[in-house]
């Protein structure tokens, strides 16, 4: 029997089975694909203090960016730019790869190509049934970590619920010369949320959208627009597509049991990014994990300690996050246009850059400021007087 069985070697799976073994526990990491870094569809974007965070990150960069140039519906456009790297664009396979072999080299037992059907937390142990090779294969550990990304259906086998609200993405690899990371924002390209191009390895980029649907029809218009404006040459690339949760489940432990990462809805609601706030929610759950492990402990009472400890590092921000992304997504194009000129005329853009609060992380603090700061008019624009 293991200490811990860890479901999914995404960034937040690898780093709970890296910690556990660091630390002298045995875990197995399971692994539904053959190889690691198979999710085809994420941009890898994470801020500095992800990176600050967890170092391991580093190897795994292609490129800084200083900031960003946005463009409306019209094609008005100005640029968020800082004198430092503000974000760090990852290849998403080569650091899946770095965080399952750090894993592997804690003594974590990686077991790839291998399907988890069912989790079921008896009374002594949890129970977990896999598939490998065509083969039935079963597991016994003293907790199981849940870290199986958006969409699986264990979280709701085991009645944790789906996330309460969710986004599609699509993005293909393209060719581009373009050499800053580019935002859209509009009903045209991405309603409700954004389009991007941002450039990774020499002469590549990456184009995509988020949604509420059709992310095929909306990506296959956003790289004709691309193509026409001269951006992006003939794309050859076959399109990826993801789900992204906008809302965390209401309840992400129980006994024997802990939901982390995408599972769980620990993502960015402005961006959807979730790489580093599942990061951060692994390393709570290690610790609890770790003090239930000491303990003989894994009551359902015992783990909501995790629930408790990452709700009081995240909820606000998500509170906040929500609240903005449901009024972005209330904004007509008109509203959007409105908006451009405002930080096209003003000092809104420069004193957003010079406030300390400025984060690729933490949006809420910047949300609150940032609303404050454009004034009543920007206000007033958004609730659409
Ligand atoms: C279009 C798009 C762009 C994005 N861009 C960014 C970005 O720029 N920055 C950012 O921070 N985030 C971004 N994200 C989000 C980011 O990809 C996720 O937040 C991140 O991958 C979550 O990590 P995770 O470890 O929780 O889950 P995942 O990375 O999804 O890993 C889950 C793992 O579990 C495995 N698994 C699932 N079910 C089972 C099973 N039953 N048995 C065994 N294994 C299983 C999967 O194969 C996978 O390897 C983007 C997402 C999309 C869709």
């Amino acid at each position: 029997m293991y200490d811990a069985i860890v479901v999914g070697a995404g960034p937040a799976g690898s780093h709970v089975a890296a910690e556990l073994a660091r630390r002298g526990h045995s875990v197995a990491l399971l692994e539904q694909h053959g190889a690691i870094g198979k999710k085809g569809c994420c941009t890898g974007i994470v801020g500095r203090e992800c990176l600050e965070a967890f170092p391991i990150a580093r190897q795994a960069v292609v490129r800084e960016a200083r900031g960003a140039r946005f463009f409306s519906p019209s094609g008005a456009s100005f640029t968020l730019q800082k004198e430092a790297a503000q974000a760090y664009i990852l290849d998403r396979r080569a650091f899946d790869e770095a965080m399952a072999a750090a894993a592997a080299k804690q003594g974590a037992e990686c077991l790839l190509g291998t399907m988890v059907r069912a989790v079921s937390p008896a009374g002594d142990a949890a129970r977990v049934e896999a598939e490998a090779g065509g083969q039935a294969r079963a597991f016994e550990a003293r907790a199981v970590v849940l870290a199986c990304g958006f969409g699986s259906p264990l979280p709701v086998a085991l009645g944790f619920g789906r996330a309460g609200d969710r986004a599609a993405g699509a993005q293909a690899e393209v060719e581009t010369a373009v050499d800053q990371v580019e935002v859209y924002v509009g009903r045209r390209h991405a309603p409700g949320f954004f389009a991007w191009l941002v450039p990774t390895r020499e002469g590549k980029a990456l184009a995509g959208l988020l949604a509420r649907r059709d992310t095929r029809g909306r990506l296959e218009a956003f790289l004709r627009h691309l193509r026409d404006q001269g951006k992006i040459a003939a794309d050859g690339a076959p399109p990826r597509f993801g789900g992204i949760p906008l809302k965390p489940l209401g309840r992400t432990s129980g006994s024997r049991v802990m939901v982390v990462g995408d599972a769980a809805g620990q993502v960015k609601p402005i961006t959807g990014g979730g790489i580093y706030y599942g990061l951060l929610c692994a390393d709570i759950a290690v610790d609890v994990l770790g003090r239930a492990l000491a303990g003989n402990d894994f009551s359902a009472r015992a783990l909501s300690e995790y629930d408790r400890q990452w709700h009081r590092l995240l909820a606000r921000e998500l509170r906040i996050g929500r609240w903005a992304r449901r009024a972005f997504e209330r904004l007509s194009d008109r509203r959007i246009e409105r908006l451009f000129r405002l930080v096209q005329d003003g000092p809104a853009a420069e004193s957003l850059l010079a406030d300390p609060d400025f984060s690729f992380d933490w949006h809420g603090r910047l949300v609150l400021r940032a609303l404050r700061r454009l004034g009543p008019r920007a206000a007033l624009a958004m609730l659409g007087r």
